[in-house]
């Protein structure tokens, strides 16, 4: 996973290398230095911070959970992503993460760096009280790196509000007199939170989907048509067409995803499956997405895994293996659960013709290379996921401002940066041969080198 984003970030090098037009005052030896200095400045983060978190169990025991904070690059702002709680998060994977979000807040002209956090464990086997303490002794170990205008962490796997509320409220206490509504962001609403904040990702992930093949493609109808570029045959293909959609990951972006997606007025789409960590639920019809987010609401966030449980809803749907989501003949494929889930020994499977990437890193190289061969337009997750961060910067100004925004003028300015970015590199990439995520990363990388050229750092 980490070779592939590094992979791609070099690819977009050598291109940006060739292409004199970028950067076309620095040539010959100059030329090649700086861009082997942004080949190390992008592959290595600025800081990994690590520390064993020591806490006392509800059962008497003591316990050393190591965490992370991983400071990749803050050339264009402080620091900015998420701490996952997960069993299986290591520093190899929150290297990656956190380069990702450098490029994912490039790509959008967010004016944050990438950072990203880790604390290795199952939130579900710990306590509430036992979270609270985790949390608060997170910020105690890592507080002095921390801060509105240094690092300002937000919720990822397996963390949410409740754990930023905590978070906000230790650094409050630790760093006293200090402003801190931008330590964290992703924070509860009374607590200085944004409205829009939780769904965001989810709606972003929808948005960028429907943008593509639906208001694209009727603006740019005459543009597509002309060009002989395999993507923009799919994606005409999609065109007036009733659409089916599979999503895998039903947490907090896969559930708002399908039920944007089962919402929306503007595509003939029909959500058809839905996934989580136990089931497949797929009925060619439709699913009843409202009936299913309602029923997870009340069971810790597990879809129905019996008949006795659909029915009790409801509910029409054949139970399936939570892996069948990804192979079924749909036409859209949302991926929001985990990294790695299409790799060499799947992708055969994949039927979709659109995957759009609502996880980090769902799907491998080789898998990317495979798909992307076979005219699959993927939508990268630096691009399609960057709802939650782009509202998180929303909720770091307000908290600046202490003036606070509806619902509404939030998903409207995020669609509006969502849009920007959209109208930027779709145009490229429906104009040359590579896949949408190279594009993304060329104008991620371009943004990134130039900053860093006129700041002097290209040496
Ligand atoms: N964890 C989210 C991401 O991967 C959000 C980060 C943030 O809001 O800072 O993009």
């Amino acid at each position: 996973m980490i070779s592939q984003t590094r992979a791609i970030v070099q690819q977009s090098l050598d291109a940006l290398l060739e292409d004199q037009s970028f950067l076309p005052e620095v040539t010959g030896e100059t030329r090649k230095k700086a861009f082997t200095s942004m080949t190390s400045i992008l592959s290595t983060p600025n800081h990994i911070h690590k520390s064993f978190l020591r806490i006392l169990l509800e059962n008497g025991k003591v316990e050393r959970i190591p965490a992370f904070r991983v400071q990749h690059n803050n050339a264009l702002g402080p620091y900015k992503g998420g701490i996952r709680f997960h069993e299986m998060v290591n520093e190899e994977e929150v290297v990656n993460l956190a380069s990702l979000m450098t490029l994912k807040n490039a790509l959008h002209d967010v004016p944050f760096g990438g950072g990203k956090g880790g604390i290795i464990i199952n939130p579900r086997d710990y306590s509430e009280k036992e979270l609270n303490l985790i949390s608060r002794k997170y910020v105690q170990y890592f507080s002095d790196v921390l801060g509105p205008d240094k690092d300002i962490p937000a919720p990822d796997m397996g963390s949410g509000e409740r754990e930023m509320d905590w978070m906000m409220a230790e650094y409050k206490s630790i760093q006293p007199g200090l402003p801190y509504r931008g330590s964290f962001t992703g924070k509860s609403v009374v607590n200085g939170g944004s409205l829009g904040r939780r769904e965001a990702t989810g709606k972003g992930v929808f948005f960028t989907f429907r943008y593509l093949v639906h208001d694209f493609v009727r603006d740019q109808k005459g543009f597509l048509q002309k060009t002989d570029n395999v993507f923009a045959k799919t994606a005409l293909g999609f065109e007036n067409r009733p659409l089916t959609i599979a999503v895998q990951g039903f947490g907090n972006v896969g559930s708002v995803a399908a039920l944007e997606a089962h919402q929306s007025t503007h595509l003939q789409n029909k959500v058809v499956a839905v996934s989580d960590r136990n089931v497949t639920l797929y009925n060619a019809d439709g699913l009843d997405i409202p009936a299913l987010v309602e029923f997870t609401m009340k069971n810790k966030g597990d879809l129905p895994t019996t008949d006795e449980q659909l029915n009790d809803i409801e509910v029409t749907a054949e139970i399936q293996d939570r892996e069948e989501v990804l192979y079924l003949d749909v036409d859209v494929l949302m991926l929001a659960a985990l990294e790695d889930q299409v790799h060499k020994d799947n992708v055969e499977k994949v039927k979709a013709k659109i995957i759009v990437e609502g996880a980090n890193a769902p799907v491998t190289t080789e898998a990317d290379k495979h798909l992307s061969d076979n005219g699959v337009i993927i939508i990268p997750d630096i691009l399609a996921n960057a709802g939650g961060v782009i509202v998180s910067y929303f909720e770091w100004l307000q908290g600046r401002e202490t003036q606070y925004y509806t619902e509404e003028q939030v998903f409207n300015h995020l669609y509006e940066k969502m849009k920007s970015t959209m109208d930027t590199v779709l145009p490229l990439f429906f104009g040359d041969p590579f896949p949408l995520r190279q594009n993304c990363y060329i104008h991620s990388v371009m943004k990134l080198s130039t900053v860093l050229y006129r700041q002097g750092k290209l040496y």
